[in-house]
């Protein structure tokens, strides 16, 4: 081994480099690797050439090479997600970049290319064709073929036509509002429309579920990669543990949509017997690798549970996100058993917040008053009420209790 040419290699790659020759100083580094191909740092730099001259493949291959050396480079892991961010790859991408804030949280690059990430992701969810109306009887009919306790497409389909006030939506113009049948105007904010009754917003147009499906599936929540708003999702957890233990003592514990699994994590440190549920895979991942807890994967409606069953269920920043909220609150009150609890969290959002705290994701924005007629129309009692409005966007925690009313 030349340790002399090496070091000339090098300080000839270095300018060619600086004068603007990618090329030559890619051809001086590979002299390097081929001298020793013990350098693995050099891959990392022939990747980085690569793919400023846009030969992605080339940078995909080199950045591979260094990193199977090198498990911890995150130089190279950064490079192989912007490879993968150019290619259109975002899953990929984001798991290159989390990978890199794992093993360095303060890696501010590789957090902005994160965020670079989801916007992507965002927008091409704003920009697909596959729109749907939600009620719409096709998708009505494919809600109730996959959901095996009510096999009466017919009859459910007349229940959704008839108006009816026991809490189940009646509109087929997509004009009525699904909570309390109030006239939906607007797009007010957007593409939401508000009820000029209950005061709830609705987006006038969903992505389809499959779309959903296919762009959550690794998502993953800041939370999962920065310490400091992890404890902050914990201590808001543990807060909200509290409430419930006012008014029940631990027992078996649903949560509806568990993200990376924070609530399920505080839940089951107080002794709850803790389920749940998540359509994005990398999160239940992240909370098996982390917590311990298993999380079950798929929509609420495509999961078969037990009825009559769990003392409470919990809807932390999820209803917010769900396709038909009538559905998820029918299936929530069909299995909790008498007397369970039923924690809501959301963010209680007025007209003047829309535009500014406007979330692609969010398919509905709730109010106080309208969330709390509608949930006593399913027959829960309301058991503790608290507004959150020291935050930046104010929240609402509702606790309520499956009655024997209805
Ligand atoms: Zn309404």
């Amino acid at each position: 081994m030349n340790k002399k040419s090496i070091d000339d290699y090098s300080n000839l790659a270095n300018y060619y480099y600086t004068q603007g020759n990618l090329n030559e100083a890619i051809t001086h580094f590979e002299k390097i690797a081929a001298l020793n191909p013990h350098e693995y740092k050099v891959f990392q730099s022939i990747g980085v050439l690569n793919y400023l001259l846009g030969n992605l493949k080339d940078a995909e291959k080199n950045f591979k090479k260094a990193i199977s050396h090198d498990h911890n480079n995150t130089e190279a892991l950064y490079g192989l997600g912007n490879v993968f961010l150019k290619q259109r790859e975002i899953f990929l991408a984001i798991t290159a970049f989390l990978r890199c804030l794992n093993i360095d949280l303060l890696m501010d690059k590789a957090k902005r290319k994160l965020d670079e990430c989801y916007l992507t992701l965002n927008k091409n969810l704003l920009n697909n064709t596959e729109y749907f109306d939600p009620f719409s009887e096709s998708y009505l009919s494919s809600v109730y073929n996959i959901r095996p306790l009510k096999k009466n497409i017919t009859a459910e389909k007349n229940r959704y036509n008839n108006q009816t006030t026991n809490g189940y939506f009646a509109c087929n113009d997509g004009r009525t509002c699904s909570f309390c049948n109030g006239v939906l105007d607007g797009p007010i904010v957007k593409d939401l429309l508000k009820c000029n009754t209950c005061g709830i917003y609705r987006k006038q147009l969903f992505p389809s579920k499959e779309v959903v499906r296919e762009q959550l599936k690794g998502f993953m929540l800041s939370a999962c990669f920065d310490k400091v708003r992890e404890a902050s999702r914990l201590r808001d957890a543990k807060y909200q543990v509290s409430i419930l233990e006012k008014h029940s003592k631990p027992g078996k514990l649903f949560d509806v949509g568990a993200a990376a699994g924070f609530f399920m994590k505080i839940a089951n440190d107080h002794d709850w017997i803790v389920d749940g549920n998540e359509i994005s895979a990398n999160a239940i991942l992240w909370c098996k690798e982390k917590y311990g807890l298993d999380i079950r994967y798929g929509f609420l409606e495509e999961i078969n549970l037990p009825k009559n069953y769990y003392d409470a269920v919990v809807l932390w920043h999820s209803l917010e996100h769900v396709f038909n909220p009538q559905l998820t609150l029918d299936i929530c009150k069909e299995i909790l058993r008498l007397n369970g609890l039923l924690l809501i969290a959301v963010p209680n959002k007025y007209g003047h917040d829309l535009s500014k705290y406007y979330e692609e994701l969010h398919f509905f924005e709730f109010n106080l008053n309208g969330l709390h007629w509608w949930l006593q129309s399913y027959g829960f009692e309301p058991l503790e009420i608290i507004v959150i409005d020291h935050e930046e966007i104010p929240q609402i925690n509702l606790l309520y209790k499956k009655s024997n009313i209805h």
